[in-house]
């Protein structure tokens, strides 16, 4: 078995059937995905458009792709005719706007996760909790077409206090809790994506259903 398999094997079994194992295949070979393929792995993420378009013609149809990157506008209509599963990474109004028309306009509904920013590291974007919030209690969700927002993602401070990021993953699972609350009746919200290589044990105890996994399966990325 090749190192990617057996590494997905070992984390797959560690993990809850529920909780979704999403292998971040960014700056990894398509030799490498296609070993984590054929140990049964669907869920893919990337990080840049450049790279997904030219990676994906060589792989399987059948593969889910996340979209997990800082997204530029002016790349939505290139990453939307790739038709990826989940577009983890909305982190303005803006940016959903445009996805939004975009997919209105290919004629499809786009899946997307409205990411949150709890982490310490102003190099991080996404949504404030308040501002996140704000935006459902103003139910300006209604105002889209063709997108449907599953849930929400975030990440821990990058640090080693154990206790730092228990507390940026308690604020992410409140948050989605608290947009909950607010809308009851939101249909399909349900996905709480954080967690990675270092921290997903402790973000599926704080409440995450999916996570994303690269170094752990792929080893160390080359840049
Ligand atoms: C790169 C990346 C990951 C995977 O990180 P690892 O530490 O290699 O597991 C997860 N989420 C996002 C948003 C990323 O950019």
């Amino acid at each position: 078995m090749s190192a990617a398999a057996d590494n997905l094997t070992r984390i797959r079994a560690s993990i809850p059937e529920a909780v979704t194992l999403v292998a971040v295949s960014k700056f990894h070979p398509t030799g490498a995905i296609m070993d984590a393929y054929d140990a049964g792995q669907r869920n893919f993420g990337e990080s840049r458009v450049q790279e997904l378009s030219a990676k994906m013609p060589q792989l399987p149809a059948d593969i889910h792709w996340h979209f997990i990157g800082h997204l530029q506008t002016n790349k939505v209509r290139q990453l939307l005719r790739l038709h990826p599963a989940l577009i983890e990474s909305v982190d303005s109004e803006r940016l959903l706007k445009a996805i939004d028309t975009e997919a209105e306009k290919i004629g499809i509904i786009q899946n997307v996760l409205m990411q949150v920013h709890v982490a310490q590291e102003e190099t991080k974007t996404g949504f404030h909790p308040d501002e996140l919030l704000a935006y459902f209690r103003d139910r300006r969700f209604e105002n889209l077409r063709a997108t449907h927002i599953c849930g929400i993602m975030g990440m821990a401070t990058n640090t080693d206090d154990e206790c730092r990021i228990r507390t940026d993953f308690d604020m992410i699972a409140a948050t989605f809790r608290e947009i909950r609350s607010v809308c009851p009746d939101l249909r399909g919200f349900e996905t709480v994506s954080m967690g990675m290589s270092d921290d997903y044990p402790t973000a599926i105890r704080c409440g995450s259903n999916m996570v994303r996994v690269g170094t752990a399966i792929f080893g160390a990325r080359e840049y």
